[in-house]
């Protein structure tokens, strides 16, 4: 499950075969957080056909006393997915369990980590919990690390959990020295001339001075940190080779790329912080999100998600985590596979 955009297009067979684990095991099991497994594990699973029409569901959901609008979410998904309609009937469903479903962002194929965050955390409010387990926050920082399987997609996510294949190289462009040093990707490279070129016309200057980064350089700049400080402190401010988002050719620093410098404090940055998002750019590591990114206030570091996304990210206040966990199941996701019945 490596990005938000493969989660769409292999969601169902992940959904079904993290809920076939999720109904194997007694409810509220505790259990280690875990990768999703691979899809060869899906063949040869059983599976239930869907139905269409499952006219007990009303009865079926009434004794679990949910309000009306989480009864509908639910009807909405067990009627495209025969699996969890199973579940259900089989009474492996607990009201918790509901209650997640019933979340538009709750995901069948991390019910059984919803479970044991909800063990592990039993304050938290259902919504929490999922939000949790969405941003993976009931794993470690770098243990197990998931290894992208669609590394181009521009909307990936690279962060403690999620690595580039160590031999990703992206199709890149100069950004020309006008605009500072670096290359990115051709969408991004364009977004940072424009917003550059606005920005100069405002009376701001705005250049690169890192822009994509190869995993050998990111290997080589990490050790380099690493000699001089403990691991734990490097962790907060350079990423791990592979887990730099300066390898996906999206990301740039700009201006500079030191705390001491003081960026936040600079006209540029106001300026970054007011039109960022209109180029498709948001401040990646803001300040006061380190529990969820991993790394400190980094004012200059900023990452092209494309405008849309940014302009939610930017306007609230998200982080690029925070963003994809709250994005709704699609009926793909929470659909069972039917190729696979
Ligand atoms: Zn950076």
């Amino acid at each position: 499950m490596p990005t938000f955009q493969s989660i769409r297009r292999g969601g169902k067979t992940l959904a079904a075969a993290g809920l076939a684990l999720a109904c194997l095991l007694p409810v509220g099991a505790a259990s280690q957080p875990q990768v999703q497994p691979p899809l060869v594990q899906t063949v040869g699973r059983p599976v239930q056909a869907p139905e269409r029409r499952p006219e007990d569901l009303p009865a079926l959901l009434a004794p679990y006393g949910l309000a009306e609008g989480e009864r509908e979410v639910l009807s909405a998904r067990m009627e495209g997915d025969g699996l969890l309609l199973a579940c259900l009937r089989r009474g492996e469903l607990s009201r918790f369990d509901l209650s997640c479903l019933a979340l538009p962002n709750g995901r069948p194929d991390r019910l059984e980590r919803y479970r044991a965050c909800r063990e592990a955390s039993p304050e938290l409010e259902t919504a929490q919990v999922v939000m949790r387990v969405n941003m993976d926050l009931d794993r470690e920082f770098y243990v197990d690390p998931v290894v992208l399987e669609d590394p181009a997609a521009l909307d990936v996510l690279v962060n403690k959990y999620y690595a580039l294949p160590q031999d990703y190289v992206p199709q890149l462009e100069r950004l020309g020295n006008t605009y500072g040093s670096g290359s990115l990707r051709a969408e991004a490279a364009r977004a940072f001339r424009e917003m550059a070129d606005q920005a100069r016309e405002d009376g701001v200057t705005l250049r690169s001075v890192s822009a994509y980064r190869s995993y050998a350089s990111q290997k080589s700049t990490y050790n380099r940190y690493l000699r001089q400080n403990s691991q734990k402190t490097t962790d907060t401010f350079s990423a791990r080779p592979g887990h730099s988002e300066h390898q996906t050719g999206l990301a740039l620093d700009i201006n500079v790329a030191s705390t001491r410098a003081r960026f936040e404090d600079t006209p540029a940055y106001a300026w970054l912080q007011e039109h960022c998002a209109q180029y498709g750019f948001i401040l990646r590591y803001p300040q006061g999100k380190s529990e969820i990114t991993g790394y400190r206030f980094e004012p200059w570091h900023y990452r092209y998600v494309g405008v849309e996304a940014a302009r939610v990210c930017m306007s609230q206040g998200l982080t690029y985590e925070e963003y994809l966990a709250l994005q709704p199941v699609t009926p793909v996701q929470s659909a069972l596979d039917e190729t696979l019945i």
